[in-house]
């Protein structure tokens, strides 16, 4: 089999509400597309992560002009080598950001290829199911211009309880006393039993870190996540062990090598790699392999379309629990329930939750189907 086209498609839409974390505002929501045909009328899809504030056209122009002549009639289960060749030439300005995006959108269309080809999940090729559903955990909790916290917070906890979300995580990194007031009001209102996470977003050094890992221990959060910047590896080994509380970061980490010493030396609880940016499955099986000999558990990043999410699906279901037994520590999903024009109907609703659980899909490839229309109506032009 061999690659005769590569298609980068842009969606991007301004948000009737623009909202903000601890770094910025969001006024847009934007995707990556990876489209790949090749000789046998086989066509896969894989998605490059894009980050609230990143502009979508710099991981599609990496396609564009670096990696799809490389691609052009190579044979898409030749994955691995593809991935180390686009990894390698673009090492100079590359090896993280957009460029390892880019690779992971391209990773993801090639396995959903070879899926396709074979009539299996990636799942399958990837080893194997070791979970057929996956508890979601509701991420949103984003600030708006007129809203009211911890008000707002509330009634939008409230909202996901009664949706059947079993677990939520807050953002925060507005300020310590801010934080530990919006926790303590959320845990209050929605009870000791939904499992809570927050997510500082890189907001605080260690100092801080530490008044509000200490300041929460009776609100008993899961984990932790970015608390500190994502490269302040010492600031994160200093923070580890301070309170029970997880330690939780890996979103803004590429690839294994990335990974390597984080991994090596214990700086994380939890580990975050998301498929559609630290390098699709071909690395962030790799990723996990480290994890797991690092006895390291992993809870993948998720924020894209139903590209993104549909693949991660596929990546949940093949991650070894860290360690094996009875009743093993589970993966979450990732289950984005902030403001998106088109991330379901992309994919045709073809994901939902049932009795607080997602269904991974057994469907060849990725497991899902593109409506077209939606490209048609958010695609912009390169
Ligand atoms: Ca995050």
């Amino acid at each position: 089999m061999k690659i005769k086209q590569i298609h980068v498609h842009v969606l991007k839409t301004s948000l009737d509400e623009p909202f903000y974390f601890s770094q910025g505002w969001v006024n847009h929501r934007s995707a990556v597309l990876v489209e790949i045909e090749t000789d046998e009328g086989i066509t896969g899809w894989g998605e490059c992560l894009c980050h609230g504030l990143q502009p979508p056209e710099i991981a599609a122009a990496f396609i564009q002009h670096a990696f799809a002549p490389m691609l052009i009639d190579r044979d898409p289960f030749d994955s691995d080598v593809l991935w180390e060749e686009m990894y390698n030439k673009s090492r100079p300005y590359g090896q993280g950001g957009a460029a390892v995006n880019a690779i992971s959108g391209v990773d993801i269309a090639l396995w959903d290829i070879k899926g396709k080809s074979l009539g299996l999940p990636v799942s399958k090729l990837l080893g194997g199911n070791y979970r057929t559903k996956v508890m979601p955990y509701a991420t949103g909790f984003y600030r708006t211009l007129n809203g009211k916290y911890p008000e707002d917070g509330i009634d939008e906890a409230l909202r996901h309880k009664s949706n059947g979300l079993k677990a939520m995580k807050l953002k925060i990194g507005f300020g310590v006393e801010e934080d530990l007031a919006f926790i303590r009001a959320v845990r209050e209102a929605i009870g000791p039993d939904v499992r809570l996470m927050a997510d500082a977003n890189g907001a605080y050094n260690a100092a801080l870190a530490r008044r509000l890992m200490y300041e929460t221990r009776e609100q008993k959060l899961y984990f932790l996540e970015e608390l500190l910047a994502p490269e302040d590896q010492e600031g994160y080994l200093a923070i580890r062990h301070l309170t029970e509380t997880y330690i939780a970061s890996g979103e803004n980490l590429f690839g294994k090598r990335g990974y390597r010493t984080w991994i090596a030396q214990g700086a994380l609880d939890i580990l975050q790699p998301d498929l559609c940016s630290s390098g699709g499955f071909t690395e962030c099986v790799k990723i996990a392999t480290l994890a797991q000999a690092w006895n390291t558990m992993i809870i993948p990043h998720v924020w894209g379309s139903g590209v993104g999410l549909a693949a991660s699906l596929q990546f949940i279901a093949a991650l070894p629990p860290a360690p094996l037994s009875l009743n093993p520590e589970e993966p979450m999903l990732e289950y984005d329930q902030s403001s998106h024009p088109f991330r379901a109907a992309l994919i045709q609703h073809a994901i939902t939750m049932k009795d607080g659980m997602v269904d991974i899909p057994q469907r060849p490839g990725i497991g899902v189907e593109i409506d077209r229309d939606v490209i048609a109506t958010y695609g912009i032009s390169m």
